[in-house]
């Protein structure tokens, strides 16, 4: 696959706003329910509505969505609101289901790219179509594998394609539900970036207080848009309660965001410098992040050294690391002199921690 702007041009075909508001619940509950946020999202930015008919849970038990009745209300709330409707499909049977309720674009979910045979399957039976489909990240932080799937719809002649970044799932839960690992869709940015990139903030966050700043750093990165879910009353939501605001949350929150505008030499400036920016932000946050675990590693080390009885600085491991960093540093063209600065100033943190253990009682 080629970077060609044909990829992006539904966004212009279809009139949707730049960015692009995908907004609606996590699932269609009832038909009043859909329409109930359907009706109150008129009332903002936004142009699509989104809303999961099936559900893939990670655990059985859960609601499992309310399968193809859901697709009427779909229908029926793009009549009532004129909203453009979108909706998860995860094998053929609900290809042929949505396509036959004329949803206007498919997205396929992040449990559903990790796997080449089924992606196949919705490329093939979309073949021939010219369907609009968004691909969500696969689970696990693999690029290839995301870019894999587009591939495979792109192969089958769709060319009306987008990327959904909703955050990769880790063992440890931290901040977020979902690690937003933002290199992975900026590589994937500078490789395609006339792929249509939409942030879903609200699977990264799993915690509606988080989503504002998630989909601020997506805007400064130029993400084409975004898909919030947005629930009448969330807090009674039959899935993903936490994570859900309302309407008027939402259309707060579009008031408040920094939205980058396009045109203009000194506004193109300004644009790219804020983009760099914010790429330096996240992998400034994510250096940081290493360093305070390697020093959690160094503190286990101490605690080792201690019951032990050994001492603390070991020369000789210590100038073997520096004599490896400083051929690693000349790979990724940084000097000596600066490798040296700066693990001189790591060892030093790192003794001072295993000190500390060592004094310990
Ligand atoms: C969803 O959008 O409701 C959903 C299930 O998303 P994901 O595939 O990202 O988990
Ligand atoms: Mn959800």
């Amino acid at each position: 696959m080629k970077n060609n702007k044909e990829l992006g041009a539904w966004l212009k075909d279809m009139q949707l706003s730049h960015p692009l508001l995908i907004a609606g619940p996590c699932s269609a509950e009832t038909q009043q329910q859909v329409l109930e946020i359907a009706h109150q999202l008129k009332d903002t930015d936004a142009t699509v509505l989104r809303a999961g008919i099936w559900k893939p849970r990670t655990r059985p038990g859960n609601f499992e969505g309310v399968g193809e009745i859901g697709l009427k209300w779909l229908q029926r709330a793009k009549q009532e609101t004129g909203l453009l409707t979108t909706t998860e499909v995860a094998n053929a049977a609900h290809v042929e289901l949505a396509l036959k309720h004329d949803v206007d674009i498919l997205w396929v979910g992040a449990r559903t790219t990790v796997s080449p045979f089924i992606v196949q399957e919705i490329a093939e039976a979309l073949k021939g179509t010219q369907k609009t489909v968004l691909i969500k990240n696969p689970v696990n932080p693999d690029l290839s594998l995301w870019l894999g799937a587009v591939e495979r719809f792109y192969k089958a002649g769709l060319k009306n394609l987008g990327v959904v970044h909703r955050g990769f799932s880790s063992y440890e839960k931290h901040t977020y539900r979902n690690n937003p690992e933002w290199q992975i869709p900026i590589d994937l940015q500078n490789r395609f970036p006339d792929l249509p990139l939409i942030l879903d903030p609200s699977h990264i966050a799993g915690n509606r207080a988080l989503i504002f700043d998630l989909c601020q750093t997506a805007l400064d990165l130029n993400y084409d848009g975004v898909m919030v879910e947005t629930h009448h009353d969330p807090d009674n939501a039959w899935s993903d309660a936490q994570q859900q605001i309302t309407p008027t949350t939402l259309k707060q929150m579009t008031k408040d965001l920094r939205i980058p505008l396009k045109d203009g030499d000194a506004l193109e400036y300004k644009n790219k410098l804020n983009t760099l920016r914010t790429k330096i932000d996240v992998l400034d946050h994510q250096l940081v992040d290493t360093l305070g675990k390697r020093m959690g590693i160094a503190d286990e080390i101490g605690i080792l050294k201690k019951s032990n009885n050994v001492a603390i600085l070991q020369t000789k491991r210590w100038n073997e690391i520096l004599n490896r960093m400083i051929l690693e540093g000349e790979e990724h063209k940084l000097s000596e002199d600066f490798i040296l600065k700066i693990y001189k100033a790591i060892h030093q943190e790192s003794i001072h921690h295993q000190n500390k253990v060592k004094t310990r009682k």
